[in-house]
């Protein structure tokens, strides 16, 4: 299955729900999981862009059409501290399979960057060293962590896609007394790790978060693991899924995890 896909719901998708839909039967998947992006910030690029009554139409008619592979109702929304009372407020209007928490902005003193975007992350990276940039999107994380808005946590640390550029290849070490604060604050909210098989396919070459985090989150008594592509098109849809399943297993986690209703479902290894 891949839990977290971007279809043209999403600003920034390229495929359409019922071409996911007929890819992932093609290929033999169980599941997929759409995360649309819900962005709250008018700065965002994603800004003002889903439509829920699209999303629900076209994810009705693909589930109708493809009713072998199960398509899960997911959003990404873009977690912003500043925001945490009208995101809660927009997110209780609609029933969702789950709920993806992530990080993709990031205000400092004079200005903010989309982490995700190479404009303002460079920007960002440019101006900063190493420690400052990462430290505020750790500092974010774990407020999104502590907010129990979410049900999984988006792509622990994307922030090495663009800081690989600058700072060279991204150290958990160095961060890990913030990246465990996270991870602590997780495991006591119940809320999932996923592991975002995307960052193979960029710069840092390795999944957000890689194997050394995952280990840290099971050693801190996290147990719920969903794999994502983070695909924006069906040519990614399901990409690098075996090389995360490897990850898992190789961390020491017995099985991995998707929801429906919000309610964690198990997959065993
Ligand atoms: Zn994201
Ligand atoms: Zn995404």
């Amino acid at each position: 299955m891949d839990l977290h896909v971007h279809s043209t719901c999403s600003s920034d998708g390229g495929s359409s729900i019922m071409d996911y839909a007929l890819q992932a039967r093609r290929a033999g998947l169980t599941a997929i999981g759409f995360c649309e992006h819900a962005d709250f910030d008018p700065r965002d690029q994603g800004y003002g862009y889903l439509d829920m009554v699209r999303y629900d139409q076209e994810l009705h008619s693909a589930r109708e059409h493809v009713p072998e592979v199960l398509l899960l109702q997911a959003i990404e929304i873009t977690y912003q501290a500043g925001l945490e009372g009208q995101i809660r407020d927009w997110l209780s209007g609609h029933a969702w399979d789950y709920v993806l928490a992530s990080v993709h902005l990031v205000d400092y003193e004079d200005g903010w960057a989309l982490v995700s975007e190479p404009g303002t992350a460079n920007a960002y990276y440019g101006t900063h060293t190493c420690r400052q940039a990462y430290l505020a999107y750790f500092e974010e994380l774990l407020r999104a962590a502590r907010s129990g808005l979410a049900d999984v946590l988006g792509h622990l640390d994307l922030v090495k896609r663009y800081g690989t550029a600058h700072y060279g290849p991204f150290e958990p070490r160095t961060f890990s007394a913030e990246i465990r604060s996270v991870l602590r604050a997780a495991v006591e909210a119940g809320m999932g790790l996923e592991i975002n098989t995307s960052g193979l396919r960029q710069a840092p070459g390795e999944p957000y978060p890689a194997l050394e985090v995952l280990r840290w989150y099971l050693e801190l008594g996290g147990q719920i693991v969903t794999i994502g592509s983070d695909a924006h098109r069906v040519q990614d849809l399901g990409a690098s899924t075996p090389e995360a399943l490897d990850l898992v297993r190789a961390a020491g986690f017995r099985a991995v995890a998707y929801y429906q209703d919000r309610q964690v479902r198990w997959v065993d290894l």
